[in-house]
């Protein structure tokens, strides 16, 4: 029977199929797995189901030297904390999640939309303070979404969802950076760099995969192009916005606000950020429902079922 390491405690629905099908180890910690723990489980394990923070690096596939594990079958559709070629060079076979988290993510990135431009978080803390003094015409004035004009960096699955949702929902144009040219099946434009879409539009909206080559796509000059009105939203991965740029912007004033679910340093979000009214701050919320979460696991476990009767992987990265 298949040896399967799962790295976080899983929803009941997952767990239970994990342990109906394999030799299941779940691990009882939410934190990332040690240097220690992953090279033991490329040695001992047939299959690992690692997650975000689970850091399979060059180095660790080196210490492990020769490994029974064959599949990283990751839970999540991002896997930039695995280095992938390091990965094949020994010999593991690396799965995503895609599509399962896509109407998760897309929605998580309206409602901080949503909550940026009309400054909900900040009208929250202000009832909750108990200091609100009442309705009047000029009031906590914020940005009117409908209408306006939305840049998509990334038009993949989560950024189609995204600019569906904003054409379709609120009637906005829809403008994007991609690598290839995009067809949702409505007008969208193409920009030529992440600067040039960034001049246009009211909302930028941050929706491509994380590591090296989408590293600080989002830097100093990209927020600089950006209206001072506009809002910057990523639902991402942190690296891919410069966050010490986007505090300085914030706190100067030189854009409207921004919505964020990802953080450079993550869990780690900097004292400056935590202190701005002008940011609507979550918890990695993306795909945090828990039908999304058993659908990412059951596609998760549907590579390692493939990979155990030697079928083709559905999600092979
Ligand atoms: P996807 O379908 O692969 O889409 C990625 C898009 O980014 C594609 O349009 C791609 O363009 C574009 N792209 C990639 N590299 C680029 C570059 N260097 N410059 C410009 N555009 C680039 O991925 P997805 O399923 O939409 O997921 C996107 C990311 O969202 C994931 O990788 C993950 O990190 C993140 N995510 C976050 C959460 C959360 O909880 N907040 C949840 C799920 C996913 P081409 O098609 O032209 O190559």
């Amino acid at each position: 029977m298949t040896r399967l390491l799962i790295s976080r405690p899983m929803t009941d629905a997952v767990r239970d199929r994990a342990r109906a099908e394999f030799d299941t180890e779940i691990r009882d910690s939410n934190a990332p797995m040690t240097k220690e723990e992953m090279v033991t489980g490329l040695r001992e394990f047939d299959v690992i189901m690692p997650s975000l923070g689970d850091a399979f690096s060059q180095e660790v596939f080196a210490s492990a030297g020769e490994t029974r594990c064959k599949l990283l079958a990751n839970f999540g559709v991002g896997y930039n904390h695995i280095d992938v070629d390091a990965a094949r060079d020994a010999g593991v076979a690396v799965t995503n999640t895609p599509g399962a988290v896509t109407d998760a993510t897309a929605d998580i990135a309206m409602t901080l939309l949503l909550m940026s431009a009309r400054r909900a978080a900040e009208g929250e803390r202000l009832v909750r303070s108990g200091k609100w003094e009442g309705w009047h015409p000029t009031q906590m004035l914020g940005l009117h979404v409908t209408g306006k004009h939305v840049g998509i960096v990334g038009l993949g699955r989560i950024g189609e969802a995204i600019s569906r949702r904003c054409h379709f929902g609120f009637g906005m144009d829809v403008s994007y950076l991609a690598r290839s040219d995009k067809d949702p099946g409505f007008p969208v434009r193409r920009s030529e760099s992440a600067a040039s879409l960034a001049e246009g539009v009211d909302f930028l909206v941050v929706a491509v995969p994380g590591g090296d080559e989408t590293r600080h796509l989002i830097d100093s000059k990209v927020l600089a192009a950006m209206k001072p009105t506009a809002h910057l939203i990523n639902v991402a991965r942190g690296e891919v916005v410069d966050e010490e740029a986007l505090i300085a912007a914030l706190e100067a004033g030189a854009i409207g606000g921004a919505g964020l679910d990802v953080y450079e340093f993550e869990p780690r979000v900097p004292e400056r950020l935590r202190r701005l009214d002008n940011v609507t701050l979550l918890p990695h919320l993306g795909t945090a429902a828990e039908e999304v979460r058993s659908a990412m696991g059951h596609m998760a476990l549907d590579n390692v079922a493939a990979h155990a009767a030697g079928r083709n992987l559905p999600n092979a990265v």
